[in-house]
């Protein structure tokens, strides 16, 4: 799959894709990223991308000519043409990040990472935002990384990148590592376990603290039902909702109904 990237600052993505676990991703290839930056496609000795707003008010819009002369550019680097027919069916999508879009999750960037999907463009704002009409135009999908603004699209851009290429088949050292990360559904989409390593007692700030007890006994089943409980314990009290989603889809066993209603009387 292959991602475009569209942006003002590509030395912001650039060493991400050099660095960490998911390197191997984009060196191999599984996911192709090209990084474009914006200001090659815009006018004039200060190559202007950004103007005042029309109605008056803060800040800067990115100027729409610029923006739709990259997207082209990408578009025909990809082989399609350089517009789409309105009403045509979606040949590569056209992803912006913005406060407005449908948060990140596991689903969404499952979606993205499987094989079959051709990647998308990916447009990252700043300033006050895009101007509507190129958002109009030629964007299929706006995607938000949660309620709070960043001050440009490039850290969003990254985070989906990074989740995709994690997910990708031996990206990870261990094969399952993916499958036993919190959302997965392959943990009923519960949030994940705590984890220890050495040693074996910590002295701590306030004193000794040891591993729990069953992880050091050896015994495969007992561990991993611990595991379970501790992963239904995080998410009843960090995150009841997904309890309630794993819970109405059927996903918890009766083991796990049992555990809960004793121990916490849910
Ligand atoms: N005026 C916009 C608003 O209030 O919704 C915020 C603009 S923000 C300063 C500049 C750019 O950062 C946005 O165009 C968008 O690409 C990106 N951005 C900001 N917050 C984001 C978020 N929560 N998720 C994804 N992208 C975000």
């Amino acid at each position: 799959m292959r991602f475009d990237v569209i942006t003002l600052f590509p030395e912001l993505i650039e060493p991400f894709l050099r660095t960490g676990v998911t390197r191997r991703a984009f060196d191999s290839g599984a996911v192709e990223v090209r990084v474009w930056p914006l200001r090659a496609y815009a006018d004039g000795n200060y190559r202007r991308v950004d103007d005042r707003p029309f109605g008056g008010g803060p800040g800067m819009v990115m100027l729409p000519e610029p923006l739709y002369r990259c997207w082209q550019a990408v578009r025909a680097d990809r082989g399609l043409p350089p517009r789409r027919a309105p009403g045509a069916a979606v040949d590569v999508p056209t992803v912006l990040f913005a406060p407005a879009g449908a948060v990140l999750s596991h689903a969404t960037v499952a979606r993205w990472a499987r094989p079959s999907q051709p990647g998308a463009i990916l447009v990252c704002g700043r300033y006050e935002g895009v101007d509507q009409r190129f958002v109009d135009a030629c964007v299929d999908e706006l995607i938000s990384l949660g309620d709070f603004v960043l001050s440009g699209g490039e850290i969003a851009a990254v985070a989906l990148l990074d989740a995709v290429a994690r997910l990708q088949p031996g990206v990870l050292g261990d094969a399952d590592s993916a499958s036993q990360d919190s959302f997965h559904p392959a943990l009923d989409g519960l949030l994940d376990c705590p984890h220890y390593t050495r040693p074996e007692v910590w002295p701590g700030p306030a004193g000794p603290m040891a591993v729990p007890s069953v992880l050091l006994s050896g015994h495969h089943a007992h561990i991993e039902a611990w595991r379970r409980q501790q992963r239904l314990l995080a998410t009843a009290r960090a995150r009841p909702d997904l309890l309630a989603q794993a819970r109405q889809a059927g996903r918890l066993s009766e083991t796990d109904e049992r555990w809960l209603a004793q121990t916490l009387g849910l």
